[in-house]
């Protein structure tokens, strides 16, 4: 695995305090990729470079090579109002623990709702794995050099791929 090929890898990702799986790609179809577009998490391609196919890899990756670290100033405090419109199209209720998204002018934010009063919503924004450190299973499961026309869009086509 190198810059400009596509991987296709199964993947089990856990929490190394608890040993909680948070994501894997067990009974789905492998994650596809194109490496070294920014694709997936820093550490991830750090650690899976060199790796060849039907290599299995284990690492741990600290948050700031992760998801990165929490920013307090991603919590924000939003008029309860600003949800009006949303809650009635989707029939839902305002409860604490929910995730909702934001359309934002750089596109989708999902967000947690993480307080409640009358008047104010408190959305935290951060990523739910950051801050967290990560751990990894991984197994190339397939392996090519990207072409041109990928390289270009930066991102992989075929199974797995962006298909347009
Ligand atoms: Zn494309």
């Amino acid at each position: 695995m190198k810059k400009n090929t596509v991987v296709r890898v199964h993947y089990t990702g856990t929490l190394p305090d608890t040993g909680e799986v948070f994501d894997s790609s067990e009974g789905r179809d492998p994650l596809t990729f194109l490496v070294g577009h920014g694709k997936m998490i820093p550490g991830f391609e750090e650690e899976m470079m060199g790796a060849s196919l039907g290599e299995r890899r284990e690492f741990t990756l600290e948050a700031a090579r992760a998801y990165g670290e929490r920013d307090e100033n991603a919590v924000m405090q939003i008029p309860r109002v600003a949800f009006d419109q949303l809650l009635a199209s989707s029939g839902a209720t305002l409860e604490v623990g929910m995730t909702l998204v934001a359309q934002m002018p750089h596109g989708p934010a999902p967000f947690l709702v993480v307080g409640l009063d009358e008047e104010i919503v408190t959305a935290d924004f951060n990523h739910a794995l950051a801050g967290k450190s990560l751990t990894f299973s991984v197994e190339i499961v397939e392996l090519r050099e990207a072409t041109e026309e990928e390289i270009d869009h930066g991102h992989a086509h075929g199974p797995g791929g962006v298909e347009h």
